[in-house]
């Protein structure tokens, strides 16, 4: 099938599972489809069982040759594939865009935000020291080394097509592990995309193989095998906590990237502009569909008119939009059941008493297209204060003190990110430790960056992504007691 989208290099566009360095084709296939129009985007090979037990085996098979490469090497072909993004940039924004929906500024920072972990862990990568530790009696001595965990399963979400699988496989590569990823099956096209590059930069076959399609019989799959050591989820809690269910089977080791309820409290003491521009990329980015995004807004007093006037300004002013439409700020949900929870969530909350201030309906666009909403009065009865809304809706509400917003800010099962506004040095510190999240953003609302650990605590899982840290996740310790040595000195 071939590309409706002009891309300069039309093989970039891929439908089929990338195993063991091969296009393979299944006997079922699936339709996806740009969430903007409902337009058919390509009928994609559907994986199930068979296919990702092959690209196992492929991973098997090629972990040997690349664990035994030098990190400087791997580094080298991780540093080239970060450049092939880089190179064809628009070609990767096109298709993100037309799978996924956000606007086409944003589907290119995408590629230079996922390129940017790529190039991270290739220089990473070659600083997997190990230790020299003091030894316990005489004549011995104890090193300790790190070693990939071999085989290792990634399951990305569809909110950042590439970033997420960038940041996995970026991270396992470099520490010499082989990968099967299974993408998104609403934005499976990306991640072929990305396998194109991959090849063409250097990554032997069955390093990195691609499956898409049947979730829960590829999850099995996944599960189910001893050769897989690891596996590395972003997306729902629901799943998060099947998959760590699935992993007790073979003791696998589980890196858990899960939902957040995130709140943004802006103090008295805020700078007012500041903290509208940090609300506003932090809810509205993607459409509101990140799990970092802002879920609750808590405004103190005496802020909270000279705030809520200026927010309101901004969100009325966001312009909604197919993604390849000139100066779109808000794309479509990526599906009808998002579009519905949004809608729910909305009406929910005027019943139990929020006022609309802004939008609060389906965009006259049609489809999954929603007005970007501001609501204020809201309350924890509601259920945006409870549930990840994933939508353009901004929910606030009013608090006084600081201990009373602490205990809202905190009373969660989730712990994904936080942000809060103040010039108050002391406040500052103190706060920031006792919000029960993995991620602050003070005086920020946009903290996603390779350089950092980005994770949770709570029910938003555990291990981290990127920074110095992310290599951990994809690293087992070896000790080795040396016996029988002469005593030196
Ligand atoms: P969302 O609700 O945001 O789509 P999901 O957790 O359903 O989040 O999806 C995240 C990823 O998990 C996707 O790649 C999806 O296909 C995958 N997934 C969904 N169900 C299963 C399952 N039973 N086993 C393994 N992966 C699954």
């Amino acid at each position: 099938m071939t590309s409706l989208l002009a891309l300069t290099r039309p093989d970039l566009f891929q439908t089929q599972n990338f195993i063991a360095g091969a296009w393979v084709d299944s006997t079922a296939h699936y339709p996806v489809v740009n969430p903007a129009t409902g337009a058919l985007l390509a009928q994609v090979a559907r994986a199930g069982a068979t296919e990702t037990q092959a690209a196992i085996a492929a991973a098997q098979q090629a972990l040997p040759g690349w664990r035994r490469t030098l990190a400087k090497e791997r580094g080298t072909v991780l540093r080239r594939w970060s450049a092939l993004m880089l190179a064809h940039c628009d070609d990767l924004a096109a298709l993100l865009t037309a799978e996924q929906g956000k606007p086409l500024a944003e589907a290119r920072g995408e590629v230079a935000y996922a390129a940017s972990f790529l190039e991270w862990f290739a220089e990473e990568g070659r600083r997997v020291y190990g230790e020299v530790v003091p030894p316990h009696k005489l004549g011995a001595r104890v090193v300790v080394t790190k070693e990939p965990v071999g085989v290792v399963a990634a399951i990305t979400p569809w909110n950042f097509p590439l970033a997420m699988v960038t940041r996995k496989v970026g991270a396992a590569l470099a520490a010499g592990c082989s990968m099967v990823l299974k993408p998104s099956e609403e934005t499976p096209l990306s991640a072929f995309a990305l396998a194109v590059l991959g090849q063409e930069a250097g990554v032997p076959a069955g390093v990195f193989n691609v499956v898409s399609g049947d979730a829960p019989a590829i999850g099995d799959a996944v599960m189910q095998s001893d050769v897989v050591r690891k596996v590395s989820f972003t997306g729902s809690t629901r799943v998060g906590k099947l998959l760590m269910r699935q992993a007790s089977d073979t003791l696998k080791r589980v890196s858990l990237e899960l939902g957040g309820n995130a709140p943004f409290i802006v103090f008295d003491d805020a700078d007012v502009d500041a903290a509208v521009v940090g609300a506003m990329a932090s809810k509205f980015r993607n459409a509101g569909q990140t799990c970092v995004c802002v879920n609750r807004f808590f405004i103190q007093d005496g802020i909270y008119d000279r705030f809520m006037e200026r927010f309101a300004v901004a969100v009325r002013a966001l312009k909604v939009g197919e993604g390849t439409a000139p100066g779109s700020d808000i794309g479509p949900l990526i599906n009808t059941t998002a579009l519905q929870k949004v809608e729910r969530h909305v009406q929910d909350a005027i019943a139990l008493g929020a006022n609309l201030i802004v939008g609060g309906e389906s965009h006259a666009l049609g489809g999954t297209f929603y007005q970007p909403t501001l609501l204020t009065n809201a309350n924890v009865q509601m259920q945006l204060a409870q549930e990840e809304t994933f939508g353009p809706v901004a929910a606030c509400f009013r608090f006084k003190t600081e201990d009373e917003v602490l205990a809202l800010a905190n009373d969660t099962p989730f712990g994904l990110s936080a942000y809060f506004y103040s010039r108050d040095l002391a406040r500052v510190w103190d706060f920031a430790e006792r919000l029960q999240v993995g991620m602050v953003g003070v005086n920020e609302g946009m903290i996603s960056t390779e350089v950092a650990p980005f994770g949770g605590v709570k029910e938003s899982g555990f291990g981290r992504e990127g920074s110095s840290h992310g290599l951990d996740d994809y690293l087992s310790l070896k000790y080795m007691l040396v016996g029988g040595l002469r005593t030196g000195g």
